[in-house]
């Protein structure tokens, strides 16, 4: 009998092992359930992702070398250092070909060429763009002055930037650099 009573905390601590390794083995049939499901679950799995990716905002991260490499070094201080190319000695600002500006950096579409006026300025100029998503603005305080910079939504490269006297329709005018663009013709 007294044998018997010193085997009850061996006996408890056996039912306690049993108990605490019984959800454990449940856990690992339930994940080997999951990996047994059917192919068409997981491809539904795999559309319902696609499908976020799809909502969101395209976006293009490239370092600082990858963007040396593909553009020339005109477009590179323009685009990627924020730089100014000087008026009347660039690519578009006399251009007048019907087209689409896309971003020089990743191609997104930027100004159409029905938005292109000639302001003046030797840079080319757009009183509006193909779509408000496709640019960004923000303050540029760099030459003790508050203007309006636009970088390109998907990529950040630098655009130019815009001024509240254009044209009457939107009375913006886009102010941008020829090296930041890639004329499409359409
Ligand atoms: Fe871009």
């Amino acid at each position: 009998m007294i044998n018997k009573l010193q085997n009850i905390p061996l006996i408890s601590a056996v039912l306690l092992l049993l108990c605490l390794l019984l959800p454990c083995n449940k856990a690992d049939t339930a994940e080997e359930q999951r990996n047994n499901l059917p192919e068409g679950n997981s491809t539904l799995h795999k559309q319902g992702d696609k499908q976020k990716e799809t909502d969101m905002p395209e976006r293009i991260n490239k370092t600082d070398e990858e963007w040396c490499q593909l553009l020339t070094p005109e477009q590179y201080k323009v685009a990627r250092g924020k730089g100014t190319e000087p008026p009347f000695a660039n690519k578009y600002y006399n251009f007048k070909g019907n087209g689409v500006y896309q971003c020089v950096c990743c191609g997104n579409e930027l100004f159409s060429s029905e938005a292109k006026f000639d302001s003046g300025t030797g840079w080319p100029s757009f009183w509006d763009t193909v779509s408000g998503q496709n640019v960004k603005t923000s303050a540029d305080k760099s030459l003790g002055v508050i203007r309006t910079e636009v970088t390109c939504s998907r990529c950040d490269a630098h655009l130019g930037h815009v001024f509240e006297d254009g044209p009457p329709t939107t009375k913006l005018r886009y102010c941008i650099n020829s090296a930041s663009l890639k004329f499409v013709e359409k």
